[in-house]
């Protein structure tokens, strides 16, 4: 491989005012403030020591993700941008910011604005008030669409909304409809949405209450009819279906994520941050940070994990993410056998020079995966 031409930068802000019981993110909970300032001291000082390693790439995206960055303080926010593009040259092409909707005023708007925000990530979770209170959000139903008129109004011309189905407790639409919340999102002015099936984590507190026999979840085949109604009813409405979880208007991809799926490198810089180094000589290197606060903060103990990987283990790696998007993988980097029976069991379609999951291959992209990665 030649050397990689450019590289996207992640940066993980931990904060979270309340723990959501479905939560298995890194975050700290504080009921006041986060340390905003020490945080960026911190997080600059990790990217001054990792930008070598990246040295002669140019600056793809940045991505700011939780957590609640959208908590940050602007104006940390804005130093930080400054020093991501004083440290690789290029223009990104896309800056996102992951946004409570309650941190969505305009004066927030126009400060990350002015940082050079290019694209709001909204978790809206749900129009319907039954399901926010289900899933322990902090927000209140009118909170997502307000916030994405804000954003409208702000001028961010690029913004994506999340969607969580089956939250528990809840009764699911009739079969073959999809929830009313993707419809809302649908018709809300975003052109990318997000969509999760909730899953239910052991470490979490919906895990305890699950071991415990009182979460009341929907079965799988109850989350598989809301998936494949969300399908149709987002596709319906003008939505590209391009990855397992990700709608969008035609050319509104999520540039950023992008990268995760198609083997682009990326920095990643905070509490329990990823991070994914291609060598030119073929393979790579991936590590984490540590998710525990304090860990982080010691730059001795800062990096959980590290793994490095061949060229053929990074061949298959792109395999399995190749066939989690619509583009799915080259025909020919699929061994004969699990190509053919991808085919005959109707979850890949073959236009002779690729193999794209079909809408059940999305379905069971994890079994799809597996198999034809080997
Ligand atoms: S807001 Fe997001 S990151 Fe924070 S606890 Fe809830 S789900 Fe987790």
């Amino acid at each position: 491989m030649d050397q990689p031409a450019d590289v996207g930068v992640y940066v993980h802000f931990p904060w979270c005012r309340r723990l959501c019981p479905y939560c298995d993110f890194p975050v700290v909970v504080v009921a006041d403030q986060p340390p905003h300032r020490a945080y960026l001291d911190d997080v600059q000082a990790e990217l001054a020591a990792q930008a070598p390693r990246f040295a002669g790439r140019t600056l793809a995206t940045i991505y700011l993700g939780g957590g609640t960055p959208s908590w940050w303080d602007p104006a940390c926010i804005a130093e930080l941008l400054a020093a991501i593009r004083a440290t690789f040259p290029g223009t990104p092409a896309e800056v996102t910011v992951e946004a409570n909707p309650i941190d969505c005023t305009p004066a927030t708007m126009a400060a990350w604005r002015a940082a050079g925000v290019t694209r709001l990530s909204i978790g809206v979770q749900s129009w319907d008030a039954a399901e926010l209170a289900a899933l322990g959000r902090d927000h209140r139903v009118g909170d997502g669409p307000a916030a994405i008129a804000a954003a409208i109004a702000a001028g961010f011309a690029s913004l994506s909304a999340d969607v969580i189905l089956g939250a528990p407790g809840v009764a699911p639409p009739p079969d073959g409809e999809a929830p009313a919340s993707i419809h809302a999102a649908a018709a809300s002015g975003v052109d990318h949405v997000s969509v999760y099936e909730l899953t239910i984590e052991e470490r979490t507190a919906f895990g305890k209450r699950h071991r415990a026999g009182r979460l009341p979840v929907l079965a799988d085949e109850q989350l598989a009819a809301l998936f494949e109604a969300t399908h149709h009813a987002l596709t319906a409405a003008g939505f590209e279906h391009y990855e397992v979880s990700s709608y969008a208007r035609p050319g509104r991809r999520a540039v950023h994520n992008g990268r995760y799926w198609t083997g682009g490198e990326y920095l990643g810089l905070g509490v329990g941050a990823a991070s994914f180094w291609r060598d030119p000589a073929g393979g790579g290197a991936r590590w984490h940070n540590h998710r525990k606060l304090d860990a982080y903060r010691d730059p001795a103990r800062r990096l959980a994990e590290h793994t490095t990987f061949d060229a053929a283990e990074l061949a298959r790696d792109l395999l399995w993410l190749g066939m989690r998007t619509s583009d799915g993988v080259a025909r020919a980097a699929v061994p004969a056998d699990a190509a053919a029976w991808a085919l005959a069991h109707g979850l890949v379609e073959d236009d002779g020079a690729r193999l794209r999951p079909t809408l059940r291959g999305f379905l069971l992209s994890n079994q799809l995966a597996a198999r034809l990665s080997g």
